[in-house]
């Protein structure tokens, strides 16, 4: 099937006892049982419930998957794979991920005895080295959040393979629809919800797909254990923002195209950062790996000042000064002081995550207002 029905049909049957084309809210705790022990399958909402179960089947589909778990955000996502480990164990993770997953490995899970090694995976002799008897996990993220690095998943699978260790892949920037890790060998997909999938900025959500049978009865144990899970509204949302995936998609990447070109052509624009680039480092195996490149770019102004990057930040009229990304409507960020706050200074600036570096989350509008917009805002 081509991704645009899949994405359409994804999980959604129409619901057995009325017929409703969209899967109902089954906004509810528990369910009655016909006598102790008997029941339909549902026993407590904590565990399952039928809005949840609809959506977790459709991120399965989405990721040509077998499982598909939801949670109630994309760290909780990441929390559940980090609870697969013992202390004493490995991880190999990126040295440029998105703050949050830096945040909840370094001030969370360290002091629990699990090692994280950070390493640049964009050069895979990089994780090949740092691979011990130890490692269990190696965690990327591809491309980066915010300077678009591009690791080769398929390469770091089999690396991982070799090794006897997970892969896990935070998705998030490519989405379902550009980039499907599990097909290239990775043994976990994570997904923040909270930005494509959900697409409309009114629901914070995680997922993950895998298709090994055994990882999904550990991360399922984990997952009503801990408790990390979305209730049935946010489900209801993310089940219809993925139905529109691939329409938001085609449009993220067209914009992020032509505003991407727009920057660099721009005499007061120093660097951009998009994958979609020919002189990209990573193109070719973006290429490789991905059927487009997204509408997340990073840019630095000529004017390198962190005063002229705020004032351009605080300019623009149709892109939102927000943190997030993924969403329908354009958004403007400035990772050092925002979304990267809580990457010490020496490390973020050491990474080229500097305290001028601008990251837009390009949206759905029309192109050409957005390009007037930082037009205006750039001066
Ligand atoms: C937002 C984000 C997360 C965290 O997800 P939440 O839904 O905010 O908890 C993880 N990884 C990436 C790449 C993200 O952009």
């Amino acid at each position: 099937m081509k991704l645009a029905t899949r994405y359409i049909h994804a999980g959604t049957e129409p619901d057995p006892s009325t017929g409703a084309i969209m899967t109902p809210i089954y906004q509810t705790s528990t369910y009655v049982q016909e006598a102790p022990g008997v029941n339909k399958g549902f026993e407590y909402a904590r565990s399952q419930n039928p809005t949840r179960k609809a959506l977790e089947e459709a991120y399965a589909q989405i990721e040509n998957g077998k499982h598909g778990l939801a949670f109630s955000s994309g760290v909780a996502a990441t929390d559940a794979v980090i609870k697969l480990l013992s202390p004493g164990d490995e991880v190999i993770c990126a040295n440029d991920m998105y703050g949050g997953t830096y945040r909840l490995f370094t001030k969370v899970f360290a002091k629990y005895g699990i090692h994280f090694n950070y390493v640049d995976t964009t050069d895979t002799n990089n994780i090949r080295k740092a691979i011990s008897p130890k490692t269990k996990l190696i965690w990327i993220e591809t491309p980066t959040n915010p300077l678009m690095n591009i690791t080769d998943i398929a390469a770091v699978a089999a690396l991982a393979k070799e090794a006897g260790a997970w892969l896990c892949v935070d998705n998030t920037f490519a989405s379902p629809y550009l980039q499907n890790p599990l097909d290239l060998g990775a043994d976990i997909v994570m997904h923040s919800a909270t930005k494509y999938l959900g697409g409309h900025s009114d629901v914070i959500q995680g997922c993950l797909v895998m298709n090994d049978d055994s990882l999904r009865e550990q991360l399922y144990f984990i997952q009503k254990s801990c408790g990390a899970v979305p209730g049935p509204m946010d489900c209801f949302l993310v089940l219809r923002g993925i139905k529109t995936l691939h329409v938001r998609m085609q449009r993220h990447c067209e914009n992020g195209e032509r505003i991407a070109n727009f920057l660099r052509s721009h005499p007061k624009i120093g660097k951009v950062y998009w994958c979609g680039f020919t002189d990209h480092p990573g193109f070719s195996i973006a290429q490789k790996q991905m059927r487009g490149f997204g509408g997340m770019m990073s840019f630095t102004l000529k004017d390198d000042s962190v005063e002229n990057a705020k004032r351009v930040l605080s300019s623009t009229k149709v892109f939102a000064l927000a943190e997030s990304l993924g969403g329908v409507e354009s958004l403007i960020n400035h990772p050092a002081s925002m979304t990267h706050a809580s990457i010490p200074r020496e490390e973020r600036i050491k990474n080229g995550l500097t305290d001028s570096l601008i990251r837009l989350s390009v949206g759905i509008e029309d192109a050409d207002d957005l390009i007037e917009d930082l037009n205006q805002a750039i001066g």
